[in-house]
């Protein structure tokens, strides 16, 4: 009985501490199962409707300086092809999500922190703030110095993403390497919300040696943080990566950590309620046919389809599996209003649809 009456608890907006958000995540059966994705959506619906904020995903370059244990395109990945797009390039991917109506784009990237390359994010940010009044930008190119992140801000960016993967610290050291630090993560989150961003993190969900107690105080940190949009999934192995060899998949691992995703974000939902959460590709890699629309009607609101070049996405394979990698993107859009439309949700075209939470955290009204 614990499970309804936490439930009910967090739905009436009561806090939750770790130990019922644990609870949460570990329903008794399906049906309560069930219930918990029934009022994560039913939640879901009534801050943004029946409605999907989508976001142009732009990954300009996979050169990185780091090395964590899980991702493709680490810099010790000899088997990877290095690219950075030009700036034109990446301009006119953006124009392309403008054209197709996504309000918005995500300019992702490995992580590099000099000069050359904190200009070349700000010239290109700027080109593409010009494009159109209120077209969204989103940065996730990792840690960078405050005055960085505040030429990004100031040149047009308004969110920024950059994942902690879990806020366990523990697990943190064991999937990074010494040269990445826990605090440094959270400090560089700090710096975020200073600098004015939108500020999104998020977790990989199922990796080895995770609890539930870790999941749960993964979202107690996402609310203690104050941040504004998550975007977590499933955790998947890559084979050229440490972690990815010491702990390849077997038997329906793979299916377990998306029913447990699914289970994150709509408990995710639920406690934080008003921040953007995204459907993330790593959902639908698990399951092509219906892995973000499952993520929908758990509780996310954002997709975000890739509209860079076919030619690049290859060689940016944080893990394996990576689904379209030779679909254009117009097709990609033409699935994804289909695939929505059979779960009865819309794209929320030619709108920038920032994170509710983050007028509220910053007092700015909207
Ligand atoms: S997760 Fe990010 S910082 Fe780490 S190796 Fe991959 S791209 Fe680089």
């Amino acid at each position: 009985m614990d499970f309804y009456r936490i439930l009910e608890k967090v739905v009436s907006g009561k806090f939750a501490d770790t130990g019922e958000i644990a609870t949460l995540l570990a329903p008794p059966d399906e049906t309560a199962e069930k219930a918990l994705f029934d009022a994560a959506y039913q939640l879901k619906c009534e801050i943004c409707g029946r409605m999907v904020n989508l976001r142009g995903l732009i990954e300009f370059s996979n050169i990185c300086t780091r090395d964590c244990f899980y991702c493709g395109i680490r810099k010790s990945n000899g088997k990877v092809t290095r690219y950075r797009m030009s700036e034109n390039e990446i301009v006119s991917a953006a124009e392309k999500a403008l054209e197709f109506g996504y309000g918005s784009v995500v300019l992702q990237s490995g992580e590099r922190s000099d000069e050359e390359f904190a200009g070349f994010v700000e010239r290109v940010v700027g080109k593409i703030s010009a494009l159109a009044p209120g077209f969204g930008i989103t940065l996730s190119c990792g840690e960078e110095s405050l005055d960085t992140y505040r030429r990004w801000r100031e040149a047009g960016a308004t969110r920024y993403l950059l994942r902690i993967e879990s806020s366990s610290e523990k697990i943190f050291n064991a999937i990074h390497p010494a040269e990445a630090l826990f605090s440094e993560r959270k400090a560089a989150l700090k710096r975020l919300q200073q600098a004015g961003f939108q500020t999104g993190s998020g977790v990989m969900i199922g990796l080895p040696g995770q609890t539930l107690k870790d999941l749960a105080a993964d979202i107690a940190f996402f609310r203690d943080m104050d941040l504004d949009m998550i975007g977590m999934g499933p955790y998947l192995p890559q084979t050229d990566t440490p972690l990815g060899q010491q702990y390849p998949d077997s038997g329906n691992m793979a299916e377990q950590r998306l029913q447990l995703s699914l289970r994150m974000i709509a408990v995710t939902r639920l406690v934080l309620r008003d921040v953007n959460i995204a459907a993330t590709t790593a959902l639908q890699t698990i399951d092509p046919a219906q892995g973000r629309e499952r993520g929908i009607l758990a509780g996310a609101n954002v997709i975000m389809p890739n509209v860079g070049d076919v030619a690049f996405r290859r060689d940016y394979q944080l893990y394996n599996g990576k689904p379209s990698l030779d679909e254009n993107s117009l097709s990609i859009r033409e699935n994804l209003i289909r695939s929505l439309a059979a779960i009865g949700e819309a794209p929320r075209f030619n709108s920038a649809g920032d994170p509710l939470h983050f007028f509220r955290r910053t007092g700015s009204g909207k």
